[in-house]
């Protein structure tokens, strides 16, 4: 299978940068930002806190240097952080909230990812001096590995709520918090305005290269410029990547409805699938994951179905023995999930092999 025919649905941090982001780029006007002299990478930073509606926002590297960073901010050593028991924080952060915070996660269980107040009121930690105090609430919208869901704007009222009377912190892992706003309907302001800190991701579905932000008040940022220094995050001419992020800032979060679209085509065309269990109602975003029946086969085994998916040009994550994730974004097209959904058919659906 030629290169370029390819699908890749592993995941929407495979996007290549634009041509309007390639030439932003060779264009960039830029300075060490060390110094906080790269113009670039201040115009992203101004612009990132106006959408968010707040006093700051930095520039960090990866997502995953936000959150932590975030965390340490909230934190001292010795305490609890409250989240999803799947968080990315708690499974893909390579144990930062212990290593870097000195924080222990409380995991919960949330409702399809989704926390509610009551969930999180119950695992706050006594006020009593043999406990661990709760030193923050982190959230995540939309959650990855619930299958890209939303939390809605109610829910999370009800938990800025609580947080603000319990007296604690609450960040968000808002990596695709696009998505979510873009599926609720609701600008990012609005959706995030209850969280003490947000990191978002310019490097997923707004398809930069590099880079994430975090957005907070100046006092809060201030702050996490130390930390991301500490972190070796410190970069000097950046403004090369802050000119395509600012692309991906202004430009792209309009398209996402598009994924989302993609990505209910495909939960349709699998959930006629007799060997796949999927409603395509849960489908919310930009993400699809969909489960094997026990008993279908050498199908029924996702990592299997994963190879074969790829000796036919499709690109797919297991991400259990019998799950399988796929990422709509903007590099792959309407036509191109259609021909993943009738490969997928070919190798899932009784139905579609005898026809
Ligand atoms: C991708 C992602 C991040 C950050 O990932 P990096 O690869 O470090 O940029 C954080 N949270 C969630 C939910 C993600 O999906």
């Amino acid at each position: 299978m030629a290169k370029e025919n390819v699908i890749d649905l592993r995941s929407d941090t495979v996007t290549k940068p634009t041509a309007a982001m390639r030439a932003a780029m060779a264009a960039a006007e830029v300075g060490d930002d060390v110094y906080g002299e790269d113009p670039t990478v201040n115009r992203l930073q101004q612009h990132a806190a106006e959408v968010f509606g707040r006093e700051a926002a930095i520039f960090v590297p990866t997502g995953t240097m936000g959150n932590q960073i975030a965390i340490r901010l909230h934190t001292d050593h010795g305490q609890e952080v409250i989240c999803e028991a799947r968080a990315h924080i708690l499974d893909w952060e390579m144990a930062m909230v212990s290593a870097f915070s000195g924080c222990v996660p409380r995991a919960v269980e949330g409702d399809r990812g989704a926390l509610s107040w009551e969930s999180i009121r119950r695992v706050i930690a006594p006020k009593i001096y043999y406990r661990a105090p709760t030193g923050l609430i982190a959230l995540e919208n939309t959650h990855n590995m619930a299958g890209g869901t939303v939390s809605p704007l109610e829910v999370l009222e009800e938990i800025w709520e609580g947080a603000r009377e319990a007296k604690l912190p609450v960040h968000l892992d808002g990596a695709r918090v696009f998505n979510a706003a873009t599926a609720l309907g609701v600008d990012v302001a609005t959706l995030t305005r209850g969280f003490d800190t947000v990191m978002f991701c310019l490097s997923k579905g707004l398809g930069a290269p590099v880079g994430s932000m975090l957005v907070g008040s100046r006092e809060v940022i201030e702050r996490a410029r130390v930390f991301r220094k500490a972190l070796g995050g410190g970069m000097r001419q950046a403004g090369v990547l802050a000119a395509a992020g600012l692309i991906a800032l202004e430009e792209m979060p309009k398209r996402l409805g598009e994924d989302h679209a993609n990505a209910r085509l495909l939960a349709e065309g699998i959930a006629r699938c007799d060997a796949a269990d999927i409603d395509p109602a849960d489908v919310q975003t930009n993400i699809v994951i969909f489960t094997l029946k026990p008993g279908s086969g050498e199908s029924g085994d996702a990592p299997a179905l994963v190879g074969k998916l790829r000796e036919h040009g499709v690109l797919a994550s297991a991400i259990g023995p019998h799950a399988v994730r796929l990422v709509t974004h903007y590099d792959v097209s309407r036509q191109d999930c259609e021909r993943a959904v009738s490969v997928l058919e070919q190798l899932l659906c009784c139905a579609a092999v005898q026809a």
